[in-house]
């Protein structure tokens, strides 16, 4: 993992840059070679901040509701371009920290930052770093399309004719270009949730948070929008996501971290995972529920399975995403 490197924004004021600017263009000027010297560290800071090497950092993270302990010491962070799956049942905070992440609620103790902007001094900045796709369908029914592309424009301040040509660009990249002057409330579910993408999209982001983006929606609309959000990791978008289908995660994420009770209770890489807790798994039917156990590989399971004189309820099968979350948490997501 890199070290957390982020030149502040303060270091160099626009007006000593522009001084340089000024003193560069004239050759008489006493300060020619301090100038450019500037001039490199502006440019290099900005190739710094471009490049982001932490994307969200979450130190010592508390958030508590009436004196209870909703978010409990979390700390975990999400390097540039990486796509990262929080996972954990109901009820473990996952949404709580969304909402920390994306300056919608204060954290009650400790320190969050997103592309080196922290989210209780500096959310304006924040917001202009990260597009976020809620649970809920956000978009506005009774505008069309297009209409709440506009607004969300607007309100981002963000001019024409970039604004038109965003516009479009994003309809025509979640397929949405043909329903441009439809109203949201003539849409399928999953027409709806592309728009939210487009939208969240708009402003540029550095970082997306996508907040159970496909659920509720069909087979076929979820392999498509699995197709989207990868597209968009491969160019480079930072993303967490959020979701209670395994496979979603299996899929998509490079690491996944795992809440439970507010806390993080495992973070890895789906391999490292396997790695640890097992790769073969022995399931046996006791009355009408199961027994799992792990085995490192799915070869020593097959062995203990030949060794065992009966076999009758008992099968093996190669460890998955599910049977890892499961047995750290001891429940079924619902
Ligand atoms: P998850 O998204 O993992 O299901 P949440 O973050 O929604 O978990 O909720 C974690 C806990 O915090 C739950 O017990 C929930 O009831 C509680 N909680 C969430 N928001 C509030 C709130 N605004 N006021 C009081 N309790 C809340």
């Amino acid at each position: 993992m890199h070290g957390k490197f982020v030149i502040s924004r303060s270091s160099i004021s626009f007006k000593t840059a522009a001084h340089a600017l000024s003193a560069r263009q004239n050759p008489d000027h006493p300060l020619p070679q301090l100038c450019s010297k500037i001039l490199c560290f502006v440019k290099l800071s900005h190739l710094i901040q471009t490049s982001m090497p932490v994307a969200v950092s979450l130190q010592n993270v508390h958030k508590t509701y009436n004196k209870v302990p909703v978010v409990n010491d979390l700390s975990f962070s999400i390097e540039a371009g990486e796509m990262f799956g929080l996972l954990g049942p109901n009820g473990a905070g996952k949404s709580t920290t969304i909402r920390m992440l994306t300056t919608l609620t204060r954290p009650s103790a400790g320190h969050i930052e997103i592309a080196g902007y922290d989210v209780v001094r500096q959310p304006l900045q924040v917001k202009q770093t990260i597009g976020v796709v809620l649970q809920q369908i956000s978009v506005d029914a009774d505008l069309s399309v297009w209409e709440n592309m506009e607004l969300h424009g607007r309100l981002h301040h963000i001019p024409n004719p970039k604004r038109q040509k965003l516009i479009n660009q994003w309809l025509d990249y979640v397929e949405l270009a043909d329903r441009r002057d439809a109203l949201v409330k003539t849409l399928s579910g999953g027409m709806k949730r592309r728009l939210q993408i487009a939208r969240a999209l708009l402003h540029e982001p550095k970082v997306l948070f996508l907040d159970e983006p496909t659920v509720g929606l069909d087979p076929q609309t979820r392999r498509r929008l699995w197709e989207i959000i990868r597209d968009l990791n491969k160019q480079g978008m930072t993303m967490l996501l959020t979701t209670h289908y395994m496979d979603e995660v299996e899929f998509l994420c490079d690491r996944i971290g795992i809440m439970d009770a507010g806390q993080l209770i495992e973070l890895g890489t789906l391999q490292q995972f396997k790695a640890q807790h097992g790769e073969g798994l022995l399931m046996k039917q006791v009355e009408d529920r199961f027994e799992y156990k792990f085995f490192p590989t799915l070869a020593q399971a097959n062995t203990y399975l030949d060794s065992l004189p009966d076999k009758t309820g008992i099968m093996v099968r190669p460890s998955n995403l599910e049977d890892i979350f499961v047995e750290l948490t001891g429940r079924q997501l619902d």
